[in-house]
């Protein structure tokens, strides 16, 4: 965010780079795929619920659209920058490859804080973003989703509003949509639940048994929810969790050395993911400061908050018996503090690759609205685990054979499918 002294799009650019010089890609490919290929930038008059008007600045940006229609998230955030818009959409172009899903890469943005604007507001926010794009936007173009502070009700007052302006039914134009209204079961768990797959194998390749593990968190959002409820069924156990409080300003670890147990959190979180502090001390719950959830002597770490999270600044108060770093948030780690992971020998599961079960799902969302038949939720999250596991042993595999990290494996698969898709076309 804006900040920060990082700037997540060089940060991208940097790893794409790297990578692109390994693989040897020729000079137009190299700049057609460092950049986003089409941004729109545009404001958003509201009326307040006071009567006073406000202008919210929005943003959507579609990296490459070789593969298939660009696809990413829409975020809600008061230090929302182009820059990282940028980064993200970028980061989904390589994220729908590293899984083989027909879907380029877009994201968008609008700076706003939703906890301080009401429904109606937020309403007026998301149907104001469709009717600005609506025709750079669609099913068979660019299709939004949920990202940090959206969720389903967005989704669908966008949907609406791109159906009135359009005159016809398109539930293909969005996904991360309430279930019932076109929506997939399974799709809210889906991103933690992929995490979680992609952490099960890799424990079994590093030979670790799961039940013998212990996790900290940073951030309680719909990420983390879901990725603390598998790991812990899977008998993991989790001893801390860093989470954002909206009432302070702040954030702040809670941790239970014994075991936290995810019903008994979400019984005292707000719908933002802002934890309890006076009921979780009554839990049992030591609450300390928020930083604290990376100096826990645990095997993995997971950070599930937002980008540039681990930096040079605290990757050496990391500890000596962390094994991996499962990246569930988007860029949360920096190219330098990466390197020290590296040397440190942590296994560190990147990003686009770890969460990309997120928008797998919305692949199957799409999928099922345009059969018009919806499949049942064991389906749904079998079809995703087979995908998320193929993806990480085909990463595993490649970084094993050729020496390379996780991420440059990673990003060898899906920037060498997106080049080849963009000469096939002729692009370049
Ligand atoms: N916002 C999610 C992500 O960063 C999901 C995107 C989607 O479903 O299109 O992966």
């Amino acid at each position: 965010m804006s900040n920060s002294p990082y700037n997540p799009f060089e940060t991208a650019q940097a790893q794409f780079d790297k990578v692109a010089a390994q693989l040897g890609l020729d000079d137009a490919t190299r700049e057609l795929l460092r950049q986003p290929m089409r941004e729109y930038h545009f404001l958003i008059p509201v009326r307040m619920d006071d009567g006073s008007y406000k202008v919210f600045k929005g943003f959507r940006v579609q990296h490459n659209d070789a593969r298939g229609p660009a696809k990413g998230g829409i975020r809600f955030h008061p230090l929302e920058t182009i820059d990282t818009i940028r980064a993200l959409s970028m980061w989904m172009t390589w994220k729908c490859s590293v899984v083989d899903i027909p879907l380029g890469g877009g994201k968008g943005g609008v700076i706003c804080d939703p906890h301080s604007l009401s429904e109606r507001e937020q309403e007026q926010i998301c149907r104001g973003y469709i009717r600005q794009l609506a025709k750079n936007v669609g099913p068979l173009s660019d299709v939004p989703a949920p990202d940090v502070m959206t969720n389903a009700k967005h989704m669908l007052w966008m949907l609406d509003e791109y159906e009135a302006i359009h005159g016809a039914k398109y539930p293909g134009f969005i996904t991360g949509k309430p279930v019932g209204m076109g929506g997939s079961l399974g799709r809210t768990e889906a991103t933690g639940f992929g995490v979680i797959y992609v952490l099960r194998e890799a424990l079994k390749n590093l030979g670790i048994d799961i039940t013998k593990t212990t996790a900290s968190f940073q951030g309680f959002g719909n990420v983390a929810q879901y990725a603390v409820k598998l790991y812990t069924q899977l008998g993991g156990k989790v001893i801390a969790i860093s989470c954002w409080d909206n009432n302070d300003k702040k954030a702040y670890t809670f941790r239970r050395k014994s075991g936290m147990s995810i019903d008994e959190l979400l019984g005292i979180t707000d719908r933002f993911g802002t934890i309890d502090k006076e009921k979780a001390a009554d839990l049992g719950y030591e609450v300390l400061p928020g930083e604290a959830w990376i100096e826990q002597d645990v095997d993995i770490m997971v950070p599930a908050a937002l980008e540039n999270q681990i930096t040079i600044d605290n990757v050496n108060r990391i500890s000596s018996q962390v094994k991996v770093v499962l990246e569930a948030a988007n860029g949360p780690t920096t190219n330098d503090a990466d390197k020290v992971l590296i040397d440190k020998g942590i296994f560190v599961i990147p990003d686009f690759l770890a969460n990309a079960g997120g928008v797998t799902c919305s692949y199957f969302e799409q999928v099922q609205c345009n059969m018009n038949y919806y499949w049942e939720k064991d389906e749904v999250l079998a079809k995703l685990d087979t995908k998320m596991t193929s993806a990480y042993r085909a990463v595993y595999e490649l970084a094993q054979s050729r020496n390379l990290t996780m991420r440059d494996a990673a990003y060898v698969i899906a920037i060498s499918r997106v080049a080849q898709a963009v000469k096939s076309r002729g692009w370049v």
